[in-house]
């Protein structure tokens, strides 16, 4: 038994803090929120997002530029508009998120097209639209979206994703820079790639991209990768084909754990020097940012169901689980937990704080210093990004309803998932 230290303001994200004893999402009491819309609940702050949106901006300020925020990492819509109206394009991977992208009213030229595995479905759902530039991340797809396009009596705007062969340095299954992983073109297979490209009646080369990790915390292996993507332009354009545009994808971090990524205008510094320093200083970038937008800009509410004190363990069971927070399962990754309401001057135990689901994986944060009693709600920090996108209905659990904070406003984006919409499509033998 420790006395509870309680957090303090340098472990909190902006946009949260405590005021009166209440945890508060910008001018909004999160104890209310619980109250009124029940638990688990995600609340977002909008200053939130446009913060980090504006850091972006800031960097890019002054040169040609398109930020494709990449909604898989939280895809509601309310979500999407509020970055669109301020100035975001999209990145998407699916069909389902074009039409996401669609009914937020974006102008599909400011939409990108990325993923390993487009259906002709979805290649000719977005050429009807106007697509921006679709990532390209094989031969044999550049040869399928070429055939739709020609069928179509249009060209595809392409860019190859290059894989650049530097380590982001972050948890194996977020780093995506490497050779053995699936994504993008070899280095030493992009400039046949591209004359290839080139040469096809149904496609037209805009641009090169790239996209090394996420959670990527140091500006290195930024700085390598715009290396190595420099020389592959180089050499493409030597060849005769023209680079309008350098993706650079997206991956910086956010501070999970007391993480140091460098902020996206001091990033972008290092980055753009470097494009001058190789004469490339009036290229158009796009980039392709996620979590860094809405990672921290997010929490999850939950209450204590019951305290389970035991001899090896304590366990402290919430009513949210690994079917609304993923993450802790899949990548083992840490979230600040902390009181909407802090108990002062009450005693701490150590706690795993484990959800419902009954799996052995279903955990939210272990070894954690908490003062808290049976209907005590919780909040998850830094649950913007791969949350509720990630959510699914494992044990027939409903998603969460999400809200989205606006100065001292609270608005209702998701409803509570109710039993009926979980098993609409079903049907009795
Ligand atoms: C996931 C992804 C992103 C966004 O990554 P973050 O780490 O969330 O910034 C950008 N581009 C591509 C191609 C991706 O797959």
């Amino acid at each position: 038994m420790t006395t509870l230290a309680g957090p303090t303001a340098a472990t909190l994200p902006p946009f949260v803090s405590y005021q009166n004893q209440q945890l508060m999402v910008e001018g909004v009491p999160l104890a209310a929120l619980a109250h009124e819309h029940g638990t688990p609940l995600f609340v977002y702050s909008r200053a939130a997002m446009l913060s980090a949106l504006a850091a972006y901006q800031r960097g890019l300020a002054g040169r040609e530029h398109l930020i494709c925020y990449a909604m898989k990492a939280n895809s509601s819509l309310a979500i999407l508009q509020a970055l669109v109206r301020a100035g975001c394009g999209l990145d998407i991977v699916s069909g389902g998120e074009l039409e996401r992208a669609l009914a937020v009213g974006i102008d599909p030229s400011r939409v990108i097209f990325s993923g390993v595995g487009k259906t002709r479905a979805e290649m000719r759902q977005a050429l009807q639209v106007g697509i921006g530039c679709f990532n390209v991340e094989s031969r044999a797809e550049l040869d399928v979206l070429d055939e739709v396009a020609r069928d179509m009596g249009l060209r595809a705007p392409v860019s190859v994703r290059v894989n650049p062969n530097v380590d982001a340095q972050t948890h194996p299954y977020i780093s995506t820079g490497l050779k053995g992983n699936k994504f993008g073109i070899a280095h030493e297979d992009v400039l046949s790639t591209y004359t290839h490209a080139a040469a096809c009646k149904g496609l037209r080369v805009v641009g090169i991209d790239c996209h090394i990790g996420s959670q990527i915390t140091q500006t290195g292996p930024y700085v390598d990768a715009m290396d190595r993507v420099l020389d592959l332009v180089e050499r493409i354009e030597a060849a005769g084909v023209h680079i309008e545009h350098i993706d650079f994808g997206g991956g910086l971090g956010i501070d999970y754990q007391g993480d140091t990524p460098p902020e996206a205008d001091v990033l972008w510094q290092a980055l753009l020097q470097r494009m001058d320093a190789r004469g490339f200083g009036d290229r158009k970038i796009c980039i392709e940012p996620g979590r860094s937008l809405v990672g921290n800009a997010g929490v999850c509410l939950t209450e204590v169901l019951y305290l389970k004190p035991g001899e090896q363990k304590n366990f402290l069971i919430v009513d949210a689980a690994m079917n609304d927070l993923p993450r802790p399962a899949m990548y083992q990754a840490f979230h600040r937990i902390v009181p909407v309401v802090p108990r002062n001057n009450a005693t701490a135990s150590t706690w795993d704080v484990v959800g419902p689901v009954c799996e052995s994986g279903d955990w939210i944060g272990r070894d954690r210093e908490l003062a808290v009693h049976p209907g005590d709600v919780l909040a998850v920090l830094s649950a913007g990004a791969y949350c509720m996108s990630m959510a699914s209905n494992y044990n027939t659990r409903g998603r969460a309803a999400e809200v989205l904070v606006d100065g001292t406003q609270a608005h209702l984006i998701r409803a509570r998932e109710s039993l009926a919409d979980q098993t609409r499509l079903e049907r009795l033998l």
